[in-house]
Formats: structure tokens, C-alpha cells, sequence
């Protein structure tokens, strides 16, 4: 049995039963899932925990599923990397890494679906739907070819050739919506009215957002049991940016971690930056945007818990980094290059966002600081294509490869420089 208890009103703090509902109907605020944090605190272990299977669902004592119910594809339990020469490129001590881009569709989404599809078959649903940036489309697809349901997929028309091809394959009904991203979840939020399908990020949209916390307990996990100083998280909707801190709250509640009071730094592209705009201005009414920028995963103009983000960036004393397009594919570069990792264009923004925070002394060298990059490069490629240097082409000979090789590196290849064997 789970320990989820209620949905509640983020608001007015009514409760209501564990259904398909996402706003309050007395005052329109969102609801959020609450558990038995006492029964759990007795109950769960650091060991009980540890023993559990390597994915997001060793977790599923904080998350609002019967752990027979999980659709488990392998969603989450991704590496927490020591990033020292990003780190060392950037002028801080100790970096981590939360490198999100290996989970099953290559993004952090499948963490949020694997909890709400999960929980959407439990109340009975028999189709999947959404409304996605491109990322969500491409795991909410795969999870229901995996459990055997249905899905029927939105997008905005204009997503990148990898995130189309990324959702077609596991043979969803795919719908181009002519429009951005805030019309196509307009048009969703209209047919959930209607349509008897579970809307993963409308209808179902509080069992969706816990799955973010996962992130936060992993990252807790990882650290050897604690929670980091301070942590740079994209932003699109918000929902990522604020659940991770609740997930180390939830640890804290739990009694498996000490509390403590981290920062939450967020991270926007320029082209489409609410929450940046008005931390920027210290307002905390955001102004909805028209997006224009090669980060689509996180172009969302009017972001759900863009209210939430402001509060959490003031309560935290965290900061809103804002990056160009070129910042970003800088950030996609600098993040390959030193460490290893091919990010899509939103960790191109958390990389910039980190270096920028970084330069303006927001993030101080010690801080213990986690960057969330959440998808993969591949998904991306046209918007780093044209940035990258071409290979050498050459014919199928020694000597072709030597001219090539030494008008590239401006030195001989090796057998020809003195002392070299
Ligand atoms: C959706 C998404 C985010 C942010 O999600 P929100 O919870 O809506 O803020 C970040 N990175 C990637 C790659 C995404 O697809
Ligand atoms: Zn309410």
C-alpha cells in the first residue's frame, strides 16, 4: 500500500480523495499529493531503501503508487557525477553533475510518467495523453507501449526532427498542433474536459509532479545521505524546479536526512524567460511570454508554477540565471567538453545559467552545488550542428590521412617528429 493520503489545496488546504484532479474546487489552486509522513518516518529506512531495485521506484514509499502497480521501464537511479573539470572551468570547488539524459527516452521525463502513467492505470484509465514540449511526448509513448495502453500525443508542429522520431517509433497517435506549446496545452486542458483520457501534466498533472521529487532523493542519496548547499535547475513549467526541493524535505520529514536550508537556483533561455524576467525585477507576478528560442524542451510562456518559482527562488535566496542562444549551445560545448556528457539544449541553458551565476558570485566556489542536466543531445542536433568543427575527410591511405591530419593539428603526425617512436 502506498502512504499517500490526500490531494490537498496548495492554497486553501482542502482536502479531497486520491483521484484524477488536478485544481481546487472551491479556490482553483493546484492540489498536491500529502502522505502518512509519521507511518513512513517509523516505517522507512536508509537500508530498506538502498536494497531497492536501481531505478525511481526504490523510492515508492514517498510516491502515490502501490509498488505492484509501477510501470518500470528503468526511469531514474541515473548518475550523480563529480564534474571537476567543469567545476575547475568555472571557478567551483564542488560540482556535481545530475546527469539525467540516460533515462529509458533520455530525459527526465520519464520520471514524472513513469509516476503518472502508473497511477493513471491504477484509477482506471485506459488511454495516455499530454501535452509536451517533445520530451514528455517521447515518454509518455513509450510508457504505454509498455504497459499496453494507449496514447494519443500533442505537440507544438515546429519540434526538432529527434524528439518527432522519439515519439512515432513507439507508435502513439501523434497530434502537430499549429501553435506554441501554451496553445497546445490550452487545447489539451479543453479536451480533458471531454475526453475520459488521463492527460499526464492536466488531469493527473499532482501524481506527475511527484515523480520530480525522485530527483531530489536520489541526489540526497548519492551525496552519502544529505542534502546538497545549493542546486541550478531549468525551468520550464516550474514544476521540476520546485518538487526537488520538496523531495529533500520529504527526506528530512522522514528523518533520513538533517534538514537543510538549500538553495534553489533556477535556469531559463532568454527567448523564454517569465521567471527570470521577474526575479530579474523582484516582482513576483510573472508576465507571460511569446517563446522564441532553440530550447524548446523549455519554452513554456506561461508556466504553471511560475508563481511557485518566484516564491521558492525568494525563500531559498536562490538565483535566475537568463542565456542567450549561443550561451546555450556554449553551455552544450563546455559541458561535453569537460565532461563527457552530450546534453540537449535545456542543459545547454543549466550549463550557461551555472556559469553565469558562477561569474556574477551567486554561487559561491565552495558551495556544494548540483547543475540538473535532464535531456540528451541527440534529441537536439540541429541545434549544435552547424556550431561544431567538420571532420577530416580524406582518402583511404596513410599519406592522405598525414596532409589531413597535419594542416588540422599545424604539427606532423607522430612517426615523423623527431624522438618519437
Ligand atoms: C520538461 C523539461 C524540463 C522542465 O520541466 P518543468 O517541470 O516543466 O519545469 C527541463 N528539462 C527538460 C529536458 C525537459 O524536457
Ligand atoms: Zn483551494
Amino acid at each position: 500500500m502506498s502512504y499517500a493520503t490526500n490531494l490537498r489545496c496548495r492554497e486553501c488546504h482542502r482536502e479531497y480523495p486520491l483521484a484524477a484532479q488536478h485544481v481546487c474546487e472551491f479556490c482553483f489552486g493546484p492540489v498536491e499529493v500529502t502522505y502518512d509522513y509519521d507511518a513512513i518516518r517509523r516505517n522507512v529506512t536508509r537500508a530498506h531503501i538502498e536494497s531497492g531495485p536501481a531505478s525511481l521506484w526504490r523510492y515508492h514509499d514517498f510516491l502515490p503508487v502501490d509498488r505492484q502497480d509501477a510501470i518500470d521501464i528503468g526511469a531514474g537511479f541515473t548518475p550523480l557525477i563529480r564534474a571537476k573539470n567543469l567545476g575547475k572551468a568555472l571557478g567551483l570547488n564542488n560540482l556535481y553533475i545530475k546527469n539525467d539524459t540516460v533515462n529509458p527516452t533520455w530525459s527526465f521525463k520519464d520520471r514524472v510518467v513513469a509516476v503518472a502513467a502508473s497511477r493513471a492505470r491504477e484509477l482506471g484509465f485506459e488511454k495516455l495523453a499530454c501535452a509536451s514540449t517533445g520530451n514528455l511526448a517521447n515518454s509518455v509513448s513509450a510508457h504505454a507501449a509498455a504497459a499496453g495502453m494507449e496514447a494519443v500525443v500533442f505537440i507544438p508542429h515546429d519540434l526538432e526532427a529527434g524528439k518527432i522520431v522519439g515519439s512515432s517509433i513507439y507508435g502513439p497517435t501523434l497530434v502537430k498542433v499549429q501553435g506554441n506549446y501554451d496553445a497546445v496545452n490550452r487545447l489539451c486542458a479543453e479536451l480533458s474536459s471531454t475526453y475520459p483520457w488521463a492527460f499526464v501534466n492536466v488531469n493527473v498533472r499532482p501524481y506527475y509532479s511527484e515523480g520530480s521529487k525522485t530527483l531530489g532523493f536520489e541526489v540526497a542519496e548519492q551525496l552519502g545521505w544529505r542534502a546538497p548547499d545549493h542546486c541550478v535547475v531549468p525551468i520550464a513549467s516550474g514544476s521540476l524546479f520546485v518538487k526537488i526541493k520538496k523531495g529533500f524535505e520529504e527526506l528530512a520529514k522522514a528523518g533520513l536526512i538533517e534538514p537543510k536550508a538549500t538553495r534553489m537556483s533556477g535556469a531559463q533561455a532568454t527567448g523564454c524567460s517569465p521567471v527570470a524576467t521577474a526575479w530579474e525585477e523582484g516582482s513576483m507576478n510573472f508576465r507571460p511570454q511569446r517563446p522564441n528560442t532553440i530550447a524548446k524542451s523549455l519554452a513554456i510562456g506561461n508556466p504553471a508554477d511560475g508563481y511557485y518559482s518566484l516564491v521558492q527562488l525568494r525563500d531559498t535566496g536562490g538565483a535566475c540565471g537568463s542565456v542567450s542562444d549561443d550561451e546555450i549551445v556554449a553551455g552544450m560545448k563546455l559541458l561535453a567538453e569537460t565532461e563527457g556528457i552530450f546534453a540537449e539544449t535545456a542543459g545547454g541553458v543549466t550549463v550557461a545559467s551555472l556559469k553565469q551565476l558562477a561569474e556574477q558570485g551567486r554561487i559561491g566556489a565552495d558551495e556544494l552545488t548540483v547543475a540538473f542536466v535532464t535531456g540528451a543531445g541527440f534529441k537536439t542536433l540541429e541545434a549544435v550542428t552547424d556550431a561544431l568543427s567538420p571532420a577530416l575527410e580524406i582518402e583511404a591511405t596513410v599519406e592522405s590521412f598525414e596532409r589531413a591530419y597535419e594542416a588540422h593539428a599545424g604539427k606532423s603526425a607522430p612517426h615523423l617528429v623527431q624522438g618519437v617512436a
